[in-house]
C-alpha cells in the first residue's frame, strides 16, 4: 500500500484525488488545500457575474465529503508550508493554527497558479480586484451591486479580461478595456480574426484603450482613476487580468523548473525529483504545435495532467499524448475558438510558417435560418507541411470543428491530407465544399 498526498484540490487535484481512489482502493490518499472551497470552474466566473447562470452552486463539481466518502483524508483550509523532498515529510498549518506533519511514499503537486499584479502604484487601494478564486468574484459582484460603481476599468485582454469586460457590461457599467497589445486576445489569434472581435466589443461600448501601458492607479483610499502611458480613466472598479504565474512556491529551491517558474515535468507528469508528480497550472504540459514543454494554464490540462499523475502514481503507467492549446471564446454571442499556433506566433517561433484562410456560410444559402458566415484559418509548416494551428470565427457554434485541427496537430497531420478528408455534408448542418475542405485546398 502507497501513501500518496496531493497538495491542492482544485481541478487538477481533484481529477488526480478520484484516479487514484478509483483506480486502486489499497492507495492512502491525504489531501491538503488551504482554500476552504474544491473545484471552483473560474469558466463559469463571468457568466455568473454577468447574470448569465443563476448562481455559483453549479460552478462546484466535487467536495470534501464525496471524496472522503471515497475514501480521502481531506484538509481543507491547511497550508502546507514546507516539503523535505530528502525525507519525504509534508509540513502543514490549518486554520486554527495547528501544525499537521505526515510522511508521504508518493507526492501530487496540484498548487495551480497566481495571479500576476503588476507592479504600478496603487493596487493596494479599495476596488482593485484579482479574479482567480471563488471568494474573489463574490466580493466582485457584491461591489458590483453597489451604486457607486459606475465606471470598471479591465487590465488585461486575454480570453479572461475580454469575458469579464462583457460581464460588467451586461451589469450595466460603463467598461474600459487595456492592454499593452494591439488587439485583444493577441496571443491565440491573429490580427484578421482580433480585429472581428475587437469590433464586437466596440459595438457593445466597451471603451478600448489598446497599445496602452497601465502606468498608475490612483484614488484616495479607494480606486477613483487608471493612468495609462496615453490616457487617464476616471474610473471606480480595476479588475487585474494579466495573466497567471505558477505556483511554485513549495518546490522551487528543490525541483527543476521551466522558465516561467513551472515545474518541469515529463509525459508521465513526473519531476526532477523521484517519486514526486506535479500537474494542472503550477506544471509544464507537452505542446505538440512546438515539439515541446510550453505552459499553458488551462483546467482542460490541469484535469488531464491529473488523471496521468493519478495512474502512474498508482503504479498504472500512462503517458500524456500532448496538447495543442485548444480554447474558445464566446463574446455577445460571437465565437472564436483555435488551436495550436497563430501564425504571426508560428514566425515568432522561427517557422516558415504559410496561412490558408477562407470565409463562406456555414450551411448552403438555401438555407435561410440560422446559417452564419464562418471565417477559417489554417497555419501550416511550408516545409514540412505540418498543421500548426488553425483558428475559427462565426455567430454559429463552430466549436466543435476546432477539435478536428487539434488532433491534426497531435498526430503531425499535413495540410495536403486535409484537401480530401472525408467531411460528410447535409444541408442542415454544412455545405459540399465545406470551408475545411476549402481553406486546404487553396493551401500554397
Ligand atoms: C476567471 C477564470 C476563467 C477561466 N476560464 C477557463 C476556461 O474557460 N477554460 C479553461 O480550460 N480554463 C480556464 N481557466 C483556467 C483554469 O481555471 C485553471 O487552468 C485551473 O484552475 C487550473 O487548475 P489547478 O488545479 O491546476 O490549479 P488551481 O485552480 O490554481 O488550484 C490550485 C489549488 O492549490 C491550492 N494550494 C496552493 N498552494 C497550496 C499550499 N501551499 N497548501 C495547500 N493548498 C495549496 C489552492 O488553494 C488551490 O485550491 C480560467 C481561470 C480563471 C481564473
Amino acid at each position: 500500500m502507497s501513501k500518496i498526498v496531493v497538495v491542492g484540490a482544485n481541478h487538477a487535484g481533484t481529477a488526480a484525488i478520484n484516479t487514484l481512489l478509483d483506480l486502486n482502493k489499497d492507495n492512502q490518499v491525504e489531501v491538503f488545500d488551504r482554500n476552504s472551497n474544491i473545484s471552483f470552474l473560474g469558466c463559469g466566473m463571468a457568466l455568473w457575474i454577468g447574470h448569465q447562470i443563476s448562481g455559483p452552486e453549479g460552478l462546484f463539481y466535487a467536495t470534501k465529503e464525496g471524496l472522503e466518502k471515497k475514501g480521502a483524508k481531506i484538509n481543507m483550509e491547511t497550508e502546507v508550508e514546507k516539503i523535505d523532498f530528502k525525507n519525504k515529510k509534508i509540513y502543514a498549518k490549518n486554520k486554527n493554527g495547528e501544525s499537521i506533519e505526515t510522511d508521504y511514499d508518493k507526492l501530487i503537486l496540484a498548487t495551480g497558479s497566481l495571479p500576476i499584479v503588476p507592479n504600478v502604484k496603487g493596487t493596494d487601494l479599495e476596488n482593485v480586484q484579482l479574479v482567480k478564486l471563488y471568494q474573489n468574484a463574490q466580493e466582485v459582484i457584491e461591489k458590483l451591486n453597489k451604486d457607486e460603481i459606475k465606471h470598471v476599468t479591465v487590465v488585461g485582454a486575454g480570453y479572461i479580461g475580454v469575458e469579464l469586460a462583457e460581464a460588467f457590461k451586461r451589469n450595466g457599467k460603463e467598461v474600459a478595456l487595456i492592454d499593452v497589445a494591439p488587439t485583444s486576445l493577441s496571443s491565440y489569434y491573429d490580427y484578421e480574426f482580433t480585429k472581428l472581435m475587437d469590433e464586437n466589443l466596440k459595438n457593445h461600448g466597451i471603451d478600448l484603450h489598446f497599445e496602452e501601458k497601465l502606468v498608475e492607479i490612483q484614488g484616495d483610499g479607494k480606486v477613483d482613476k487608471v493612468i495609462t502611458d496615453k490616457s487617464e480613466i476616471p474610473t471606480d472598479m480595476v479588475v487585474l487580468c494579466i495573466g497567471f504565474r505558477p505556483n511554485n512556491t513549495l518546490g522551487k529551491d528543490d525541483l527543476e523548473l521551466f522558465r516561467n517558474g513551472a515545474f518541469l515535468v515529463n509525459k508521465k507528469q513526473e519531476t526532477s525529483i523521484k517519486d514526486v508528480y506535479a500537474i494542472g497550472d503550477c506544471a509544464t504540459v507537452y505542446d505538440n504545435a512546438i515539439d515541446g514543454p510550453n505552459y499553458i494554464a488551462l483546467a482542460t490540462n490541469a484535469v488531464r495532467s491529473g488523471i496521468i499523475a493519478g495512474y502512474n502514481a498508482s503504479g498504472v503507467e500512462l503517458e500524456s499524448v500532448g496538447v495543442q492549446g485548444s480554447n474558445g471564446i464566446n463574446i455577445f454571442d460571437f465565437k472564436m475558438v483555435s488551436t495550436g499556433l497563430s501564425l504571426t506566433k508560428a514566425k515568432s517561433l522561427g517557422f516558415d510558417a504559410l496561412a490558408t484562410d477562407y470565409e463562406d456560410l456555414q450551411k448552403p444559402e438555401f438555407i435561410t435560418e440560422n446559417n452564419e458566415k464562418v471565417k477559417i484559418r489554417i497555419v501550416y509548416d511550408k516545409d514540412s507541411r505540418r498543421v500548426l494551428g488553425a483558428q475559427m470565427a462565426s455567430k454559429y457554434d463552430v466549436s466543435m470543428g476546432i477539435h478536428f485541427f487539434s488532433l491534426a496537430i497531435q498526430e503531425k497531420v499535413t495540410i495536403d491530407k486535409l484537401k480530401l478528408t472525408d467531411i460528410f455534408f447535409l444541408p442542415h448542418f454544412n455545405k459540399p465544399y465545406n470551408y475545411i475542405t476549402m481553406a486546404a485546398l487553396n493551401a500554397k
